[in-house]
């Protein structure tokens, strides 16, 4: 038969190919990835790629030997550009359509542009491991300008910094990371970046990019009038997800892929998972789109048990995790982090602290940095929404 085909070979494609085998699916599986790399790790692109501490071999998923022995065929370069779930038929931008028996779509992220700045050099965005080497080449031209405090900006400021880069970042949020986790926790974060001398400039847009003329950025003029200038510009503003491809199919869109708890689309023999897909969680009773590499894995496993059919495993509910590393620190969250909700700062020593979120008394979630042994201690009571006053002292 046509077998199971995954469009995007990144982090949630891969689990689920390993997923399906070990769960004893033994029909053919085949995988469609846009970029010419095999799959790798997208975490390590604003850290040790761009610090210079590994290359891009080092951050691969899986090796050749991993798609021969599973008879999982990996084909590179190959990018889809529409679905006929009729006729279960994946359609190429290059080549003939792909048959399929169950359909898994995992394409990710596309990165947000900065407006009417297209094409100057010296302006980057970072998703793939080609961006990460192309901003690694820059080093070294000049100060940088981040747009955007949100955790890729922040990493790449960290990284910057760790090989003595000037760095300005530009945010109109009031602190680093306040749109993720909240004004008080991103405050915390914003005494990072500054010890580590970059110049954080919270409260403030980017106005316009200037250029020098010959086609490469100068500078930001900022919503306050300032400019600021910059050899290496790198945006951090957030991403959409890539489902344009699925324009005009019968796959519903919305916030991303719309799914249900197991990652079903509205579409028969059509699943998707990883950071495009918005899938409904129970127990918020909302669909929810996860941007963050444990959910990947997790969604994978549910996807690949419930194609292969028989029994769901039983496990203990997620509690949702995700980390970042700024500066040699570990900053790590856990629960559904609602950044309005209230929160407690339970350890602070000017560096590395612990908060939890509490929403009506109970604790909905945290945030650590620097604290993972104490964070890790909370994951039982976040995950019954134990009450403030259980957390030992
Ligand atoms: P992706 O990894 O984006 O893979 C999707 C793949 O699909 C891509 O290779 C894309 O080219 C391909 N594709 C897209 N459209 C098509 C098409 N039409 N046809 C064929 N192929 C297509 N998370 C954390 O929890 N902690 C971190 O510290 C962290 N750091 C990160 C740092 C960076 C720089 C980035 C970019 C992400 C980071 N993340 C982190 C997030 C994490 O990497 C993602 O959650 C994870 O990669 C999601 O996997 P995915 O497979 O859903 O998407």
């Amino acid at each position: 038969g046509a077998g199971i085909v995954l469009v995007g070979a990144g982090l949630a494609g891969v689990r689920t190919a390993e997923q399906l085998r070990r769960a004893g699916h033994s029909g053919p599986i085949t995988m469609l990835g846009a970029e010419v790399h095999p799959p790798y790790d997208r975490p390590p692109l604003s850290k040790e790629v761009l610090r210079g501490d590994r290359t891009a071999a080092d951050v691969v998923l899986q090796d050749t030997a991993f798609f021969a022995d599973n008879q999982v065929e990996l084909r590179t370069g190959v990018r889809a550009i529409g679905v006929d779930t009729e006729k279960r038929l994946v359609s190429l931008e290059n080549g003939p359509a792909v048959p399929y028996e169950e359909l898994v779509i995992a394409t990710g992220l596309v990165p947000r542009q900065l407006p009417a700045a297209a094409g100057l050099a010296g302006l980057h965005v970072l998703r793939t491991v080609d961006h990460s080497l192309r901003i690694r080449e820059s080093v070294g031209s000049g100060p940088a300008l981040i747009v955007g405090a949100g955790f890729i900006g922040c990493e790449v400021a960290a990284s910057l910094r760790a090989l003595s880069v000037p760095v300005t970042i530009v945010d109109p949020l009031p602190a680093p990371l306040a749109g993720a986790v909240g004004e008080t926790i991103g405050r915390l974060v914003a005494r990072l970046h500054v010890e580590a001398g970059v110049d954080l400039r919270c409260g403030v847009g980017v106005a316009e990019i200037l250029d020098d003329g010959a086609g490469r950025v100068s500078g930001v003029k900022l919503s306050d009038g300032t400019e600021i200038a910059a050899h290496l510009i790198v945006s951090g503003i957030g991403s959409r997800p890539a489902v344009e491809w699925l324009a005009g199919s019968a796959i519903e869109v919305a916030n991303g892929i719309t799914c249900d708890e197991r990652g079903r689309t509205s579409a028969d023999g059509v699943w998707a998972l990883g950071d495009v897909a918005a899938w409904f969680r129970p127990a918020l009773g909302k669909h929810v789109r996860v941007e963050h590499w444990t959910n990947a894995g997790e969604q994978a496993s549910v996807v690949a048990s419930d194609i292969v059919g028989g029994d769901q495993p039983t496990r203990p509910p997620v509690v949702p995790y995700f980390w970042s590393d700024q500066y040699g620190l570990k900053i790590q969250a856990l629960g559904d982090i609602d950044p309005s909700e209230e929160v407690r700062v339970l350890t602070d020593d000017g560096r590395r602290f612990l908060a939890v979120y509490v929403n009506d008394g109970r604790i909905t979630g945290a945030v650590g940095c620097g604290r993972a042994g104490q964070l890790m201690k909370l994951r039982p009571l976040i995950a019954r929404q134990a009450a403030l006053s259980e957390i030992p002292q």
